[in-house]
């Protein structure tokens, strides 16, 4: 958020605006919405204005769940860390609790071990008498017992500090999982094809195996978005992210790297065995006829065009990236729907 653009009086003008936003169009006065509606007066964030643009000019609505969505889709990762401070902070009060009881049941052990002490030693002196004998063994007896359902309550209340902390660890990994997806497409994001990258640029290093990386772009796809509208480009964003993910083989990464752009990492694989796989992508995507979900119009077909490279040693993982990059600009350049490698003449059209 640019809270430097919200101060003074311009500031708290740009406030009101966004909540008259909120209000004109019967949303909740959530932080959400008004966070949605500052973004999108101010033109702050990328492609959010024209994806409301094209909700509204429908009949001017947007429901909840359409703001929901968008907020996901545009402000996700503020929402999974918020997430993740709410998580990290049942687990501390849970593991305060577990580490409470046991200091409790600590000092209650020490107590029955003075309580055994203190009987013993009277134990030891020679002239007891048969009442005070009754009276020590009624008190270990009273010790004990309370000793023992000590025991049992604290053996309750680690089981549930045990079966909660089991569910946090849990609802982590999704959290984890949800923040290394894109969500539109439900492939690999950046974040994660980051990650992977580093892993296997290394990975090849060590144990000497090659690796190549691709990069795809859909072709004139702002003009299909110009005249089928975004909510249709996006589902056209999601079939090409599904066709790549499912003609990847095991162990390859495709993942959504910005807006209509995708990257597969395919590890153990040589150039000459990338082009093959990447070709089978092309053309599944090439002859797809897509329709739109919503009305059943036939859209045409939509092409793709790939650059792959195979890592050299003298490569960075940003040097490796921009040959890749500009293998895809080379197949732009020459016509589009083709895959552009480091060795033109095995190129296929
Ligand atoms: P080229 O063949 O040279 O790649 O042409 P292009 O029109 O595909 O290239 P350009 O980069 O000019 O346009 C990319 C367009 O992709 C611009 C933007 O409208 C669209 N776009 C980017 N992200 C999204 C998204 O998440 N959803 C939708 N529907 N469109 C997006
Ligand atoms: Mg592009
Ligand atoms: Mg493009």
């Amino acid at each position: 958020m640019k809270f430097g653009e919200l101060t003074g009086r311009a500031g708290r003008e740009t406030g009101h605006r966004a909540i008259d936003g909120v209000i004109d169009l019967d949303l909740s006065a959530s932080p959400q919405n008004y966070e949605l509606w500052l973004h999108y007066q101010n033109n702050w964030t990328p492609g959010l204005n024209d994806e409301i643009d094209e909700l509204l000019s429908d009949d001017g609505h947007l429901d909840e769940k359409c703001s929901e969505t968008l907020y996901d889709k545009y402000f996700n990762s503020s929402r999974l860390s918020a997430h993740v401070a709410q998580t990290g902070a049942r687990l501390a009060t849970e593991l305060t609790a577990a580490l409470h009881a046991l200091n409790l049941a600590g000092s209650r052990t020490e107590e029955f071990n003075d309580c055994l002490d203190s009987a013993a030693s009277e134990l030891r002196e020679e002239q007891i008498d048969s009442s005070r004998l009754i009276d020590i063994v009624t008190t270990l007896s009273r010790a004990t017992h309370e000793m023992s359902e000590q025991n049992s309550e604290l053996t309750r209340k680690l089981e549930e500090s045990s079966s909660e902390i089991n569910e946090l660890r849990t609802h982590l990994e999704s959290i984890r999982t949800e923040s290394l997806t894109d969500s539109l497409t439900g492939i690999a994001n950046r974040k994660q094809f980051d990650n992977m990258l580093r892993f296997r640029i290394q990975e090849s290093r060590s144990l000497n195996y090659p690796l190549s990386l691709a990069i795809c772009d859909i072709d004139h796809f702002k003009g299909f978005n110009d005249a089928w509208g975004h909510q249709t480009g996006d589902q056209v964003i999601r079939f090409v992210a599904a066709t790549l993910d499912r003609l990847a083989l095991k162990d390859h990464l495709v993942a959504r790297y910005g807006g209509e752009e995708f990257v597969i990492i395919m590890p153990r694989v040589t150039i000459n065995d990338a082009i093959p796989t990447l070709e089978r992508m092309r053309r599944a995507i090439e002859v797809k006829k897509l329709k739109r979900k919503s009305t059943g119009d036939c859209l045409g077909n939509v092409t793709i065009s790939m650059g792959v490279t195979e890592l050299l040693k003298s490569d960075s993982s940003s040097t490796f990236i921009r040959r890749a990059d500009e293998h895809l600009y080379a197949a732009k350049r020459s016509g589009r729907n083709r895959v552009v490698s480091d060795h033109p003449a095995r190129s296929a059209a």
